[in-house]
């Protein structure tokens, strides 16, 4: 078993990391959410419940587990307050198994406010954002005027910072965008009754985790969105305003990336996509809405209907290089079990000619045509299977495809939303038995 591990989405996001990091979460410790916001929408069956969680990492269904918001992550206080009662009515305490970073940013209502206005604003243009005031939250970050968690710990400090910034936002709201000016009163005495609820939460996430890696125990980094979606290197300007990418488990924790250990891409038997953007292997009439059936794929968060197609091996390789990894896991095989042949995306050609990277510009990734390669498929059910050797031959043959056309190893496939409709692959360099 790795010491450490940090699963990554190798897609748009959606590709069941909740389910594989639930899953993954017995052999650790600890689970460490690095970026993102309450925004990530991970479904988590257990048993006969069904969780969403947005800002809490998925380890926390765990009794045993801690689990751990870094500062890479932005932090709205009452959605974190509200999640953690949100669970509590289902039985599961948080209680001393959740720290959160103290360098964390915090989302304050004018970041909400903000957002809302400004999308409103792009009419057609519209950046299809959750409006939970997440991008203007990195945008105060990157700017120096955002407030972070320790602010919540002196109520005084975060009221002399808290006035100076809204009066600022107060005057772009009506200036920009001829909207509503927030109190600063009534703001700050709502957050002071909050900041006593979240302050024993508060921690030094990169000593604690530090500590404990020295002392043994093992984490497990788990990232929100995924890698296409990553501000650097995703198909900007549709991308998430943080590091979605593996190496922001570094940033976003405070732990240097030689004690990151080995890195899990996830990725389902198919491609999906929220929102608009480029997405070049996205199928069109009866194909896709069978899948979009099958597989419910309807944004958890906003209800909105995901854009689906197939597999897309240029941007699967492009994000394996990006994160360095070491396996990956394919997830919902079952959605695709009904079809007779299953198209691949392995290859991207402009102009008649191959482009044998992933494009930087979003304008060339719209025009690319994309060359498949169709596969037969097994029109059998995998549902809920987990042993490899009960997979149909075709199935396998698909997954070996997968693997060889990434150039990764495959260490699970997952065949349902439950813990253990899970295949393992013993043969993996992260070989995690159950
Ligand atoms: P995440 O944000 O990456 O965790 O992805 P979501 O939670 O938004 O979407 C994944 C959805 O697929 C959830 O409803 C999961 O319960 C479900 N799911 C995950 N893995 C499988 C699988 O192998 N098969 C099926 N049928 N559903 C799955």
């Amino acid at each position: 078993m790795p010491k450490n591990l940090v699963v990554v989405g190798v897609q748009w996001g959606d590709e069941g990391k909740g389910k594989v990091v639930d899953a993954l979460a017995e052999h650790f410790d600890i689970v460490a959410r690095y970026q993102g916001g309450a925004n990530a929408g991970h479904t988590v069956v257990v048993g006969e419940n069904k969780f969403v969680l947005q800002l809490l990492p998925s380890g926390v269904l765990r009794p045993q587990k801690v689990a751990v918001i870094g500062n890479g992550v932005v932090v709205d206080p009452e959605a974190l307050l509200n999640e953690v009662e949100a669970i509590g009515k289902l039985g599961i305490e948080v209680g001393d198994r959740l720290l959160v970073s103290d360098r964390a940013h915090l989302i304050l209502p004018y970041h909400r406010a903000h957002e809302a206005a400004a999308e409103a604003a792009r009419g057609a243009g519209k950046i299809g954002t959750t409006a939970k005031g997440i991008g203007p939250a990195y945008e105060d970050k990157a700017g120096r005027r955002g407030l972070r968690t320790c602010d919540l710990r002196e109520p005084e400090i975060f009221r002399r910072k808290c006035a100076g910034v809204l009066a600022e936002k107060n005057r772009l709201a009506s200036a920009v965008f001829g909207g509503g000016t927030l109190d600063e009163g009534d703001l700050v005495d709502r957050y002071y009754e909050i900041a006593r609820r979240i302050v024993p939460y508060l921690t030094n996430v990169s000593a604690y985790l530090n500590h404990a890696i020295d002392g043994g125990k093992c984490v497990l980094f788990e990232g929100a969105q995924g890698t296409l979606l990553d501000m650097d290197h995703g198909t900007f300007p549709f991308v998430t305003s943080s590091s979605a990418a593996a190496g922001g488990a570094a940033t976003g924790t405070g732990v240097g990336p030689t004690r990151l250990g080995t890195v899990m891409g996830v990725s389902k038997a198919y491609t999906t996509r929220v929102g608009s953007g480029p997405f070049p292997t996205e199928a069109a009439g009866p194909d896709a809405d069978k899948i979009r059936e099958r597989g419910s794929e309807f944004g958890a968060v906003t209800g909105r209907p995901r854009r689906c197609g197939w597999f897309d091996v240029v941007a699967a390789r492009y994000s394996a290089r990006l994160n360095g990894l070491s396996a990956l896991a394919i997830t919902k095989l079952d959605i695709l079990d009904h079809l007779a042949e299953i198209p691949v995306g392995v290859e991207y050609e402009i102009d008649g000619q191959p482009i044998a990277e992933f494009p930087a510009e979003i304008e060339v990734l719209e025009r690319v045509r994309v060359r498949y390669q169709v596969v037969p498929g097994w029109q059998r059910s995998t549902f809920g299977l987990h042993e490899w050797a009960e997979l149909p031959q075709k199935a396998r043959d698909y997954l070996h495809f997968l693997a060889d056309q990434v150039g990764t190893e495959i260490a699970m496939v997952s065949t349902g939303p439950g813990r253990d409709q899970t295949i393992w692959l013993g043969n993996s360099s992260v070989v995690i038995s159950p």
